[in-house]
């Protein structure tokens, strides 16, 4: 199989909860597995997740896995007849306080607090903007408005407000639960829906921290941008943040399709200026979720990800509940593979002006241009905490970054870095044991050969996480 640089994330469901189909998927190139937390219950996390570590143990990989909270529902209530067909300019009233079943005229709201966050003249959109609604007015608990744009409305359909402005808190109570199961099965990254700004971030670090002390973890945090409130707070939210989620399906009916790809680009370079990672998600191969094939839109969607700088790609329906889990993870990594190769790497560009405040991060760098210049086969760091390899991953080279560590949950955390491709490797305190033990696990991994040049970096005393302040060029004998 080429190598890979991009990383895939792949939705766990039905379609891909057979145990062997699964062990295929992750062979294929599956890096981070993502369970669903707006599906099903704790238990079935649960027992998706030992799935997912064993399936990863029989294909000899580590994955990371990432547990997706639900996030605040702002849904309309249920319907009498489960639906009802709405004609656009009739008029629909959207109330709080009904509690009878939804019919032609009107639906009651899961969502509560929607008239004190809406105003004449604003624009929702139902069901990921299939139908929008123009309010007319706002009496009491009502939402009056008229059908601009009409369709099936069935049972808790989502609801977004136009420009963003809806107050539902991103954490419920739910979530608060979840993180404590996603916790108890140590999930390396929780993803935050919804959030609207970096406290919420905290408050879900918090929380995640609290409910692995007795694990002694603490996961990745993710926040999934898909609000329009969002946007102003980029920076803030990925200060505070490990990583982001360029979530188009939410983000598209906030700020309006034609604003996304633009965003995408801008999300994928903060996140890099800022030494975060960065997945783009929703809808990259959605046609295989009934064909065998990708669109070629849709093979140009995952290139042009690629191209931008995203650490990795995700599939959500493709691989939860489509025809195809496999060939789509066949077909991804594929895409991936090639837009790698058109990449121009400007490394010298990045350095220009560059100043930093810390030794270890320097010694990435420095790895990195040394290895580019002299055309090395390899950089290999040795790594506690996996920063220095997240450093080094934030600049495109060709050259493939190893990182090798002794911890296991560094090593499935590094599983989301771009080029970065983690090995465990248990460590010596004595720092010339150390480089003689990696030389060997990498030869022997076939990974180099006498004559081959490669850049490795360490810290001494060795084993203390950011220590790291040496770079060695060796030539393997
Ligand atoms: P979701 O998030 O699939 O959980 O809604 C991703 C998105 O909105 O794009
Ligand atoms: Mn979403």
């Amino acid at each position: 199989m080429a190598r890979r640089a991009t990383k895939i994330v792949a939705t766990l469901g039905p379609a891909s909860s057979d145990p062997a189909l699964l062990e295929q998927m992750i062979r294929a190139g599956v890096n981070v597995v993502r369970l669903n937390f707006s599906h099903g219950k704790a238990q079935d996390h649960i027992d998706r997740a030992t799935l997912v570590r064993a399936a990863a143990t029989r294909a000899g990989r580590e994955v990371a896995i990432m547990a997706d909270l639900q996030g605040p529902k702002i849904r309309v209530g249920k319907f009498a007849e489960g639906k009802v067909l709405l004609e656009p300019g009739k008029k629909f009233v959207l109330d709080a306080s009904r509690t009878e079943p939804g019919d032609i005229n009107g639906v009651g709201l899961d969502y509560k607090e929607l008239p004190r966050d809406v105003k004449a003249g604003d624009h929702l959109l139902l069901n990921d903007g299939l139908i929008v609604l123009i309010v007319d007015a706002v009496r009491g608990e009502q939402v009056l408005t008229t059908v601009k744009l009409g369709g099936e409305l069935s049972n808790n359909k989502g609801i977004n407000k136009m420009g963003g402005g809806l107050t539902a808190p991103a954490l419920t109570a739910k979530d608060m639960e979840d993180i404590r199961t996603a916790m108890s099965f140590q999930a390396d990254y929780v993803a935050v829906s919804f959030p609207q700004n970096a406290t919420d971030m905290e408050m879900a670090r918090q929380l995640c921290n609290v409910a692995g002390a007795e694990y002694r973890f603490k996961p990745g945090l993710i926040a999934k941008i898909e609000r329009a409130e969002a946007i102003p707070n980029l920076e803030s939210i990925l200060k505070a943040s490990d990583g982001i989620m360029v979530a188009r399906g939410d983000l598209a009916v906030e700020v309006g399709n034609a604003a996304v790809p633009a965003l995408q680009k801008r999300m994928i370079r903060l996140a890099r200026e800022h030494d975060k990672v960065v997945i783009t998600a929703t809808q990259m191969m959605e046609s295989m979720i009934n064909a065998p094939v990708p669109t070629r839109a849709e093979v140009s969607d995952v290139a042009n990800a690629v191209l931008d700088g995203t650490d990795a790609v995700m599939l959500s329906a493709e691989t939860a509940a489509g025809r195809y889990p496999l060939e789509t993870i066949i077909e991804m990594a594929n895409i991936c593979v090639e837009a790698e190769k058109a990449e121009d790497v400007k490394l010298d560009a990045d350095f220009t002006g560059m100043d930093f405040s810390r030794i270890d991060q320097s010694i990435a760098m420095g790895a990195l241009f040394t290895a580019h210049h002299l055309g090395c086969k390899a950089i290999v760091a040795l790594t506690d905490s996996g920063s220095t390899p997240l450093w080094m991953s934030r600049h495109r080279i060709h050259i493939p970054i190893y990182a090798l560590t002794p911890k296991l949950i560094t090593q499935r955390k590094m599983a989301l870095y771009r080029n970065v491709r983690p090995l465990l490797m248990d460590q010596s305190a004595d720092r010339d044991m150390a480089l003689a033990d990696a030389e060997a696990h990498l030869k022997q991994r076939g990974i180099m050969a006498t004559g081959d040049i490669y850049a490795i970096t360490c810290g001494e005393p060795m084993g203390a996480p950011g220590g790291t302040n040496m770079l060695k060029i060796v030539r393997v004998s």
